[in-house]
């Protein structure tokens, strides 16, 4: 069966497509740059009988300072953001996902929301405490990111990301980000890392070294602790990542952790210690 497609121009539209065509049945999925839609779909790891297009409608194409926040349309391609450089953080780490062409087409929206793990332009959001503009059924909502992302973002059935709020003094602080791969060239990450720092404190968020992309309580107390000498504080980091450390293809679990070692130690040479 051919899949349908649709091209909603308001959130309410899209909303209400969504609404109808699981009623008749035909499983509909949101797209916005179709790049995972794709790829998955050749594995037949992506089931949908309809699609719903986000990224004819004007508020995720927004590139905006509303009042005290910086607003990315979810829509906005990972060039665009690049290219426009509002979010400097984000910029950086955002252009050194894939290659040039296929960052034309991913956007900010699917990056944070798809399948795949690494989803490497979320990092910027976590440790910026952003909000997420979110469309559902009961209407519009504003909510933190860290209520929505937990290892993977929990939408209900229907619900899509609008828009990326983010305060703009949390937009232009100085930040470390670096992202590690096997060989130097375009593949995803072995390890992608970016912290900024906040009234004296880092904030930290990691990609590629567990099966989640992840900002950690845990090891933000243990690298902001004065106590110990900041040798001390990566080896207590390495204690309390929040999950297993992959062990595929790109490397193995203890090559992943030497990294996370060294790449710290950069992190404390750009930053600064206490
Ligand atoms: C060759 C290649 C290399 C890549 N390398 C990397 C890499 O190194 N690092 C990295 O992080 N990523 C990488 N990616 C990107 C990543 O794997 C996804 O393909 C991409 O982020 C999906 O974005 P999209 O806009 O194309 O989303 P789509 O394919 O349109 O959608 C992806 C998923 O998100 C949902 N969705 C889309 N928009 C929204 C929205 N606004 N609200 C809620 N749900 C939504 C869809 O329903 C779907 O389930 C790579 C992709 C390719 C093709």
């Amino acid at each position: 069966m051919a899949m349908e497609y649709y091209r909603p121009t308001t959130i309410k539209e899209a909303l209400q497509l969504y609404q109808q065509l699981s009623y008749a049945g035909k499983n509909p999925a949101y797209m916005s740059g179709g790049t995972e839609i794709v790829t998955l779909s050749r594995f037949h790891l992506f089931q949908a009988a309809s699609l719903i297009d986000l990224t004819h409608i004007p508020e995720t194409r927004v590139h905006d300072v509303d009042g005290n926040h910086l607003v990315l349309g979810a829509s906005l391609t990972l060039n665009e953001i690049s290219e426009k450089n509002g979010f400097p953080l984000l910029a950086v780490t955002a252009s050194r996902v894939a290659d040039h062409t296929t960052r034309n087409h991913i956007t900010l929206g699917g990056n944070i929301s798809g399948k795949i793990i690494y989803k490497e332009a979320i990092l910027p959001l976590l440790v910026s405490d952003s909000l997420l503009l979110i469309a559902s059924f009961e209407g519009l909502k504003t909510v933190p990111i860290h209520a929505v992302f937990h290892k993977e973002p929990h939408l209900s059935p229907g619900e899509w990301v609008v828009q990326v709020l983010t305060e703009k003094n949390a937009v232009d602080r100085p930040f470390f980000s670096v992202k590690k791969r096997k060989i130097d060239v375009i593949d995803y990450p072995l390890l992608t890392l970016t912290a900024i720092k906040v009234d004296g404190k880092l904030r930290v968020a990691i990609s590629g070294l567990c099966d989640f992309p992840f900002r950690s309580v845990a090891m933000e107390q243990v690298l902001n602790d004065p106590s110990r000498p900041v040798s001390a504080r990566i080896i207590e980091a390495l204690k309390v990542i929040p999950g297993d450390v992959r062990n595929d293809w790109i490397a193995s679990a203890e090559y992943r952790r030497f990294v996370l070692q060294t790449t710290l130690e950069e992190m404390y040479a750009a930053l600064g210690g206490m």
